[in-house]
């Protein structure tokens, strides 16, 4: 099926958070991070593009960026601020789709393939009516999957609205650095590089048996992809838990293992509710104790195959609790079940 995502990403967004109640700075390179001060220690948080011109990037010391660009305006970082500000931008986002996938504070993907509207047209008025209410600027990417709209929203910023489509690639992707491409970090570019791919295009370009006598062949496989545009990864509406679990701290040290046991079992009876109101199926029991030294065991116990059902997860967390050595106080108790899948598809 053909798709059509939507990559949002707000402008400079700490700073221009700031530039909003210190107008004055407007125009100047405007640099947050920590505590505002470039003697102490920190790192760039964001930048204005008027600094970034100097070669200021988010993650730079903050040292480093006043030596580069010494008339800099440093700011302290002040996440409250930004919270309520990207609150009222997630705010548009969720009135486009529900299928919307937060990345951060001030970045999301929205799975728009089910909109009759023009795409362009439903990206241009999502970054007026974010501009009407924020006065903030945001950048929109679209394409055919989240890979391409996220180099899509990346484009033409500040204020971008870009679509890109699948025969874009050779013309808008394969110039651009190699590096751009999800899954590209600073050790596969140094890889590549050794390789002589420095852009998108060389990486397209190269034979295959050569990719993958350097990478796995999985890696080789996703990366030759990428570099043709293709990346079938859904946007995700909600976070993918990798567990759930409870935790209890006693008011009074534990000392009975009967106790222990009934306890454990109540909050298994809880965990075992979330899990199947989430349809999952789980393959892993752990069980935590701390002791009143503060020393904290862990034990588990994996399942041949994962389930949902509560008795073979009971018999585990039993298990468990009883490789504990528990004549001693025990201060906390935890139960977590790991190793989650769809329950449909662990046939248990
Ligand atoms: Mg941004």
């Amino acid at each position: 099926m053909m798709r059509t995502i939507m990559h949002v990403d707000m402008d400079a967004f700490f700073a221009s958070v700031e530039l909003k109640r210190r107008p004055e700075l407007n125009g100047q390179p405007v640099i947050v991070g920590g505590r505002g001060d470039p003697t102490r220690r920190g790192v760039v948080s964001t930048a204005t593009y008027e600094a970034r011109v100097f070669g200021i990037h988010s993650g730079m010391a903050l040292r480093t960026a006043a030596r580069l660009c010494p008339d800099a305006v440093f700011l302290p970082v002040d996440f409250p601020a930004y919270r309520a500000a990207s609150d009222r931008v997630f705010e548009h986002l969720a009135a486009v789709t529900e299928r919307l996938q937060p990345v951060g504070l001030d970045e999301a993907y929205l799975d728009i393939s089910d909109r009759q509207e023009d795409a362009l047209d439903i990206g241009r008025r999502l970054k007026a009516d974010i501009l009407a209410s924020t006065d903030l600027v945001a950048s929109v990417g679209i394409g055919p999957n989240r890979l391409l709209a996220k180099i899509a929203s990346d484009l033409e910023k500040p204020d971008g609205l870009t679509w890109l489509r699948t025969s874009d690639v050779p013309g808008r992707v394969w110039p651009l650095p190699v590096r751009t491409l999800h899954g590209v970090g600073p050790r596969t570019g140094e890889r590549l590089a050794a390789l002589g791919v420095e852009t998108v295009g060389d990486l397209a370009a190269l034979p295959a048996d050569q990719l993958r006598g350097e990478f796995s062949e999985r890696h080789a496989r996703s990366l030759q992809r990428a570099a043709h545009g293709e990346d079938d990864r859904p946007v995700q509406t909600e976070r993918v838990r990798k567990s759930i679990g409870r935790e209890r701290t006693f008011q009074q040290d534990c000392r009975s293992s009967g106790r222990l046991a009934y306890e454990a079992r109540q909050m298994l009876d809880s965990v075992h509710a979330r899990l199947t109101e989430r349809g999952l199926a789980a393959r892993t029991v752990t069980v935590k104790l701390r002791y009143r030294d503060f020393t904290t065991h862990t034990r588990s116990r994996s399942l041949s195959v994962p389930t949902d059902r509560l008795s073979p997860l009971a018999d585990a967390v039993r298990e468990c609790l009883f490789a504990h050595r528990l004549h001693r106080a025990v201060r906390l108790l935890g139960v977590q079940l790991s190793g989650l899948t769809p329950a449909a598809a662990a046939g248990a």
